[in-house]
């Protein structure tokens, strides 16, 4: 039986633990600095817009964890001694391990910007940043938010939700311009806009003021603007959570390097989550990818790699969801911001301009390589085969009702769809009216 340590408590350290505890008997101990026990990330701005009791974003009872015989320590881990196998806590604790997992997430980028530390400023990322929003909260006149990607526009929500004006400062020239294709960046930003948040783009941050006290009184922006402000949130990224491990004999880089089966290059030592960098990028996937699921998998991918034959992280094609504001958004496979030659798509969009559909295709084989949409949801599963099936573009438009999850009562979209594609590619596809739940089970069991 060997003795275990997860450093982390979020989604990829704990269904690491929970996994090796399915496959072993092995003695399991997570510790971590931010609280005593896992909860959601995810759901932390529902948290402070009322919505949700942080007790209900912890999704497992506290006995669950003693009952698993997974030991939790509310500790920090200030250094590790590889050699000798041993931990060194906050507390000062000494601890051996037989075999360590890090998984200890991102912290909020900072830039350098004058003002960066005061009270009142912060990123959106632990408890500890929750606090100080409530804090803050009380009497804001109003929340500057630098940096216009996921965060960003999380942040300007919640403050949004208490009637708290709010500016969003996003350096691009539409709100996640980096990442979206323009015309659904456009969509959002004109959304920011309808929900009354004063969206500043093509501008950044230069310093944050201070009101005499430590705490931040304004912001002065590139455009030599200055705004007074009680709070300032920066949400320019996440990196990974690793200043400790830095002059040691851990390989890092942006991240702790790790090979497919998410071992460093210390035997015994393994990397999951937010904090590893994979050697080498999986075919259409980033070295570092800071998201859910992707911890949930290499969770579950360690603890089989701990307890049983060695198997590969694969993570399968890329997903990802959102909401921005109130328009959901989801992401399947390839979608690049900038659609360039041999890759084109087809862009449909709703009349009322917050509903989007757009396909992503190979022009030379035609294959499908990815879906955007934007307050209309799609089967996950359904959009997977087509994309894994390399399936052709007008084969997907003529079936396109399979891929619809909207409810029942919800409006269908699927026939405008479909004759925009028309008119865009000169086609004269018949939409197929395959759609009920027997016709997508046949399509995704079928060979
Ligand atoms: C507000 C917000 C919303 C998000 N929304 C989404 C979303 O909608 N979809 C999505 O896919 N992803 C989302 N993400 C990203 C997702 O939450 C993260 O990718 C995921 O939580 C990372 O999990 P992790 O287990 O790698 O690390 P973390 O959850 O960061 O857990 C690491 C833990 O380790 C602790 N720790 C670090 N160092 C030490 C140490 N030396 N000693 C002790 N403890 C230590 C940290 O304090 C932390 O508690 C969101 C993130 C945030 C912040």
């Amino acid at each position: 039986m060997a003795r275990i340590f997860i450093i982390g408590n979020g989604i990829s350290g704990v269904t690491a633990a929970r996994h090796i505890r399915k496959l072993s008997n092995h003695d399991i101990t997570i510790i971590s600095s931010e609280s005593s026990h896992f909860f959601a990330r995810t759901a932390l701005m529902y948290v402070y817009m009322g919505h949700m009791r942080f007790k209900d974003i912890k999704p497992y009872e506290d006995g669950f964890w003693k009952k698993n015989r997974i030991e939790l320590l509310h500790d920090s881990v200030i250094g590790i001694e590889f050699i000798s196998k041993s931990l060194t806590l906050e507390s000062g604790l000494k601890l051996h391990y037989d075999q360590l997992i890090l998984a200890t997430g991102s912290i909020p980028n900072k830039m350098g910007w004058p003002g960066q530390d005061l009270q009142g400023v912060s990123g959106l990322y632990h408890l500890q940043d929750l606090e100080m929003m409530e804090q803050y909260s009380k009497n804001c006149s109003r929340a500057v938010i630098v940096g216009g990607g996921l965060i960003g526009i999380e942040m300007a929500e919640m403050f949004h939700s208490r009637h708290i004006p709010v500016t969003l400062v996003v350096r691009e020239k539409e709100y996640w311009y980096n990442i979206l294709p323009p015309e659904e960046a456009a969509m959002i930003s004109r959304h920011i806009h309808e929900h009354n948040i004063d969206l500043k783009l093509n501008c950044e941050l230069t310093e944050i003021l201070d009101n005499g006290q430590g705490e931040a009184a304004g912001v002065v922006l590139s455009n030599g603007e200055q705004i007074e402000c009680n709070y300032v949130g920066l949400t320019v990224g996440v990196k990974p959570n690793i200043e400790f491990l830095k002059n040691t004999a851990l390989e890092t880089d942006r991240g702790i390097l790790v090979n497919e089966q998410l071992e460093t290059n210390i035997a015994d030592v393994y990397a999951i989550g937010d904090c590893a960098q994979l050697r080498h990028a999986l075919s259409g996937r980033k070295p570092i990818e800071a998201i859910w699921y992707t911890g949930r998998m290499m969770g579950e991918t360690v603890a089989y790699n701990i307890c049983k034959e060695p198997v590969s992280y694969n993570p399968g094609i890329w997903f990802n969801s959102a909401k921005f504001l109130d328009i959901e958004y989801q992401v399947y496979g390839f979608v690049p911001s900038k659609i360039q030659s041999p890759f084109n798509s087809f862009y449909w969009e709703h009349t009322d301009g917050k509903k989007s559909i757009r396909l992503v295709f190979n022009i030379e084989t035609s294959e499908i390589l990815g879906f955007n949409l934007m307050g209309i949801r799609f089967r996950h599963e359904v959009c997977e085969t087509w994309i894994s099936k390399k399936t052709g573009l007008n084969d997907v438009v003529q079936n396109i009702r399979l891929a619809f999850f909207d409810p029942e009562f919800y409006k269908n979209y699927e026939v405008s769809f479909v004759e925009s594609f028309n008119q865009q590619f000169n086609q004269q596809i018949i939409l197929n009216k395959n759609k009920t739940l027997n016709h997508v089970f046949k399509f995704l069991t079928q060979k």
